[in-house]
């Protein structure tokens, strides 16, 4: 079994080159041949990378042109209906994922707790499964040619099944058994390699509490695949939490390897005698796939030695804890960093070479000079930054120490009266979530800023030109409540980060988030505070434009923390309090400057969420305690908004109750109000506004659709706590679709308030 091995590597590309690739072949200005080529020219680049680093177990079938759920579904051939009639695979392939004008995109949420978006499998009784393996045999074929022997990745039958939706009512579950038919179907096709590669088998959801009810499937379907795959051999992958209920399943079977995480799944060790016993297999993942901090190695040695005091050493393999997309691809870039805190980092590229180290410090007998060189050197590296003055802000810590308040004054029965009458805004009172169409010139204005460019007060004038439009829009589609559309921001959490102290930022650190699209998180090192008003100046230009109400706009606390990348050496409750107090002194300047509305995002909150149970009260308490302590500078009249992606509130709903927002908006377009009923069934208080329309298409909704949408909240919940808005910020739009699908939506809210006056 080769010693070092990665799970999988990113594909978007260090300059995003496959963004780029992918937003002009949608865009009609480059061929599928020319996106083609960008697509192999990264793959090989990245399996050289790998090469290179001298790791031994690479990845194919790694890559995805957009999301490797999708890819799944459309090896399956779990094709939803709609989409059937499109015979060319790859716009077929591309409507699924985003949706065209016949029919809305297949639903995105987010894989398990990461940023990371999938496509949901929508699967239905129907289904005829035919597996199409063309897209796996193709890379793994491109790989050998280019000299580099993978193992091929592919997302396990399990997990897919278990995070697909029923199209048809029912039970995704209840569809296994044909999923495994084609999943047969295709290791047999692999079964006739040549070279007999290794199959990585991703059964994440192992990892979850869902294991529970799906644990009795487990044996059977891997006893199946193995069967199938032989003379291959089957590696079963989880990550982000430990699996020892599975693995202890997994070892009854012809499974050959585990990939588990150290990192985040620090229970696997008692897997481990079941392993031990069993004699199989052990890659374990010690370099962390989801943080850019460099690798303490004396500690990931201790680490593997604790592994290998059960699980022999000739049986194990050094690996990253996950799949490397969820980091940036190389530091190379960062040349602007502060080079004490770059030298505290390391990215996918970097990663690549702690693996390659930890395997020769692990393995060898006598390793070489230079490698126990690089290891003292990390020793040094640690001890040092234990000291540094960087990180640690005594006014930051005494504040902490000294808050007396954590909440606002005043129960929500009492401020919504007070609100309402201040406010004064109509049942159904229509707002959108924040943010406006993000257009070249005003991405340039920034860029030309940031670079010094251009002046500050040119930059301010052509913001203020943004907000000017912004709000003539919004007043001439008829909207109750306005908002300033966020053109300074070019990321929700980055604009915040940029203004606190204890951030650092990247130039180059993007992150795939979905499809085409990358996030460049913040990186907290050190203590956090606010030296300055972040927000006030534009929200106040905005409010002094119009006679409406105007809503301020800020982040929450914990979804700064939880998209940004996270010092590891204060727990995250305290870093998300440090950010909260720093949240509520802004609050409390836009009060002063009369805004009467301020929404705080928490788009992030749930996937903060363990993915264990037993570690969800935990989170719970210090994530609404956040929260709490970031609004609590409103005072009663000022109303307190939040934002949240996310549909499915059923297991969470007390929680956000907890949070005591006077208004929450959600996602709620693509499932319809079917898990809106949460909200009416637990006597939920608050207003709530369940987005109308999907923003994550192109398409421009129509009224009547949008009508009936209204209709189908009304169903469920009292039009005094409604809210019309779309589900989510519209700055990846353009406004020849926002301007025509707000005014639609205005016009959707007006006929069903007539119809019900
Ligand atoms: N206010 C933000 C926006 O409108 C919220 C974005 C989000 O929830 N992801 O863009
Ligand atoms: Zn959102």
């Amino acid at each position: 079994m080769q010693k070092s091995y990665i799970i999988g590597f990113p594909r978007i590309g260090e300059q995003r080159e496959l963004k780029k690739a992918l937003e002009s072949y949608w865009s009609g200005q480059c061929s599928m041949e020319q996106l083609q080529s960008t697509a192999d020219m990264l793959k090989s680049r990245h399996w050289h990378y790998q090469k290179d680093a001298g790791i031994d177990c690479i990845s194919s079938n790694d890559f995805s042109y957009y999301d490797a759920m999708l890819d799944t579904a459309q090896m399956l051939g779990a094709i939803p209906r709609r989409f059937a009639h499109i015979k060319d695979e790859k716009k077929r392939y591309f409507a699924m994922a985003r949706g065209s004008k016949e029919a809305v995109a297949m639903e995105m949420t987010k894989w398990f707790n990461t940023n990371y978006h999938y496509l949901v499998p929508e699967l239905s009784l129907d289904d005829r499964y035919e597996i199409d393996a063309q897209k796996v045999l193709d890379e793994y074929e491109q790989a050998l040619q280019e000299g580099v022997e993978t193992k091929i990745n592919l997302i396990g039958p399990i997990t897919f099944t278990a995070l697909a939706k029923r199209s048809d009512g029912g039970d995704a579950m209840e569809l296994l058994g044909r999923i495994e038919e084609a999943y047969e179907q295709l290791l047999a096709r692999l079964s006739t390699l040549e070279k007999q590669p290794l199959l990585q088998i991703e059964e994440p959801i192992l990892a979850t509490d869902r294991v529970a009810e799906l644990l009795h499937l487990v044996k059977p379907a891997y006893e199946r695949l193995c069967r199938a795959a032989a003379p291959c051999k089957i590696a079963v992958a989880t990550y982000f939490e430990h699996s020892v209920e599975a693995v202890k399943e997994l070892v009854e079977t012809p499974v050959h390897a585990f990939a588990l995480d150290f990192i985040y799944g620090k229970e696997n060790f008692k897997a481990l005698p079941a392993i031990a016993q069993s004699g199989k297999h052990l890659i374990a993942g010690v370099v962390d796939g989801r943080n850019i901090w460099k690798n303490e190695l004396q500690g990931s040695l201790e680490l593997l030695e604790s592994i290998a005091k059960e699980v022999p050493k000739r049986k194990l393999s050094v690996s990253t804890s996950c799949s490397l997309l969820h980091v940036p691809y190389t530091l190379e870039y960062e040349t602007k960093l502060d080079p004490e805190i770059r030298s505290w980092m390391s990215y996918a590229k970097e990663k690549l070479q702690e693996v390659s180290l930890l395997k020769r410090l692990f393995f060898h007998e006598s390793p070489a000079q230079d490698d126990l060189q690089a290891l003292e050197n990390n020793s040094a590296l640690f001890a040092q930054m234990k000291r540094c003055e960087k990180i640690h802000d005594a006014n930051v810590q005494k504040r902490m120490r000294e808050r007396d308040k954590s909440q606002r004054a005043g129960k929500f029965a009492q401020r919504i009266v007070r609100q309402k009458q201040r406010l004064n805004y109509p049942e159904l009172a229509t707002t959108t979530i924040g943010s406006f169409p993000q257009t070249p010139d005003i991405r340039k204005v920034r860029r030309e800023y940031k670079k010094g460019a251009i002046a500050k007060a040119e930059y301010e004038a052509a913001m203020k030109r943004y907000i000017k439009k912004a709000i003539e829009v919004q007043e001439e589609a008829g909207l109750d409540i306005l908002v300033h559309g966020e053109p300074e921001r070019n990321d929700m959490v980055e604009y915040f980060g940029e203004m606190l102290e204890g951030f650092a930022f990247s130039q180059n650190g993007w992150v795939q988030s979905y499809g085409s699209r990358c996030v460049k998180p913040p990186v907290i090192y050190g203590d956090v505070s606010r030296k300055r008003p972040m927000t006030v100046e534009w929200i106040t230009y905005a409010q002094s434009l119009t006679d409406r109400w105007v809503k301020g706009m800020l982040t929450g606390p914990v979804t700064i923390l939880n998209w940004s990348f996270v010092r590891n050496d204060l727990p995250p409750s305290e870093v998300s309090k440090q950010i909260a107090l720093c949240i509520s002194d802004e609050v409390n300047d836009l009060q002063d400057g009369g805004i009467g509305i301020v929404q705080v995002d928490e788009a992030a909150f749930k996937e903060g969420y363990p993915l264990r149970s037993k570690d969800r009260k935990g989170y719970e308490r210090w994530a609404v305690e956040s929260f709490r302590l970031s609004v609590s500078s409103a005072r009663e009249e000022t109303q307190i908004h939040t934002h949240m992606c996310y549909s499915n509130f059923n297991d969470i709903i007390h929680t956000i109750e907890a949070m005591d927002a006077d208004v929450i908006s959600i996602e709620t377009a693509r499932s319809g109000n079917k898990l809106l009923h949460i909200f009416a069934q637990t006597g939920y208080k608050q207003e709530i506004g369940p987005g109308v329309y999907d923003i994550h298409s192109p398409r421009i909704p129509s009224v009547d659709e949008m009508a009936d949408q209204i209709e189908k909240l009304l169903e469920v919940l009292p039009k005094e706590q409604l809210w019309i808005n779309p589900d989510c910020g519209l700055k990846t739009r353009k406004w020849e679709e926002v301007i025509p699908s707000l005014e639609n939506m205005v016009k959707a809210t007006q006929q069903v308030r007539r119809k019900r006056s």
